[in-house]
């Protein structure tokens, strides 16, 4: 049976499903899941990330966890982690980067969170020369230091929407369109759920009118807080690099197939469905844990601040021809801020008595 046909099904028996249960559904469901079937990341896939990009990515966002790791008199152990490690690109990067850091890599326990079955196969045969190991959620983190990173990590995670009505809340759902209604494309269609209070949302009321559409990630929230309180109580860093802004207003919910972007309820499974990150949630679940978080920085901006371009300088010394350009382009497409530059935001999080994260502003 499709992923279709499923989701069909269980919506005529039990109704309409949230927009999280349906995104849960397409990225994650085992025999159908976006992100368990495909070979989604890296030039060949859906979508290409910064850490395929350029190697450059990788070793700068290591740079900046190492010297987090310095300020704070070198912890050991620790455990540095990596969030939906996608094909483990970014980790081996980081770790090339900082192997030369006396006591670093001695003192690390390499931990990786990562749904996918077939996925975890690739980070274990990128990385197997640093044994890592896979927890089952954040949950699960070493109680010690935690120096984190997370690419594209978020936006993965299912969110819901709720359109305003009065002072409450009507959720968005995912259900079955009436022959004719769509086109036939699609058998499926959005609907509305009846008001009711939404206490998490209380906040946007101040920032809404009747009608707009908000969007709420409950596990962003939980997964920050996870992070938030090892980091808080055990000292270490994370860096969040993700799309979207400090409040996300609107309908965000987007779908990816073979690089363009396609109706999210048209290919259950087959294509990526990302939402964007609403940086407040997770700066608010930080606060809460008593750990202190950066000003939301643009992409481009962390990564000059980082030094990308004198790194640029030095690969490009011994390049020319193909290489050069394509290393010009890398260079151009994660900073400039018509590319990834200004779309995609850095926010970090670190212990409230410590010099916040390279590259990042309290
Ligand atoms: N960070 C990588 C991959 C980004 S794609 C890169 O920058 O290239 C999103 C990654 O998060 C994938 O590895 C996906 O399988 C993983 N992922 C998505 N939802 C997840 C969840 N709920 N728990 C753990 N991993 C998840």
């Amino acid at each position: 049976m499709s992923l279709m046909e499923t989701l069909l099904r269980r919506i005529t028996l039990d109704g309409p499903i949230s927009v999280a249960d349906y995104m849960s559904e397409c990225l994650l469901n085992p025999a159908h899941g976006y992100y368990t079937t495909a070979t989604a990341i890296g030039a060949e896939g859906d979508f290409i990330t910064a850490p395929e990009i350029s190697q450059m990515f990788g070793e700068l966002l290591g740079l900046a966890l190492v010297q987090a790791w310095l300020d704070q008199g070198r912890p050991a152990p620790f455990t540095l982690a990596e969030l939906g490690p996608g094909r483990g690109t970014l980790m081996v990067d980081m770790l090339r980067a900082t192997r030369a850091v006396p006591g670093f890599h001695d003192a690390m326990e390499l931990v990786l969170i990562e749904a996918a079955p077939r996925l975890r196969e690739q980070q274990a045969a990128a990385l197997k020369a640093h044994a890592p190991r896979w927890l089952p959620s954040v949950e699960d983190l070493p109680q010690q230091p935690l120096y984190l990173v997370a690419n594209e990590f978020f936006d993965a995670l299912p969110i819901r929407q709720f359109q305003r009505d009065g002072d409450q809340w009507r959720e968005r759902r995912v259900g079955r369109a009436e022959a004719g209604e769509t086109g036939a494309a699609t058998a499926l269609t959005l609907g509305l759920g009846a008001p009711a209070p939404q206490p998490a949302l209380a906040h946007r009321l101040d920032d809404t009118r009747d009608g707009d559409l908000v969007e709420h990630c409950e596990i962003a929230m939980v997964v920050t807080e996870a992070i938030a309180q090892r980091i808080a109580e055990h000292g270490g860093a994370a860096l969040v690099v993700d799309y979207g802004d400090w409040r996300s207003l609107g309908d965000t919910l987007q779908a990816l197939r073979a690089k363009a972007p396609a109706d999210p309820l048209e290919h259950p499974g087959a294509a990526d469905l990302t939402a964007h990150v609403d940086f407040e949630t997770l700066c608010r679940a930080a606060r809460a844990c008593g750990c202190a978080h950066t000003r939301l920085t643009p992409q481009g901006v962390f990564l000059e601040r980082l030094g990308i371009s004198e790194r640029a300088r030095a690969l490009a010394a011994g390049l020319d021809g193909d290489p050069l350009d394509q290393l010009i382009a890398a260079h151009r497409r994660l900073t400039h801020p018509e590319e990834m530059g200004n779309l995609f935001k850095v926010l970090g999080l670190y212990p409230a008595q410590c010099p916040p994260p390279a590259g990042l502003e309290k």
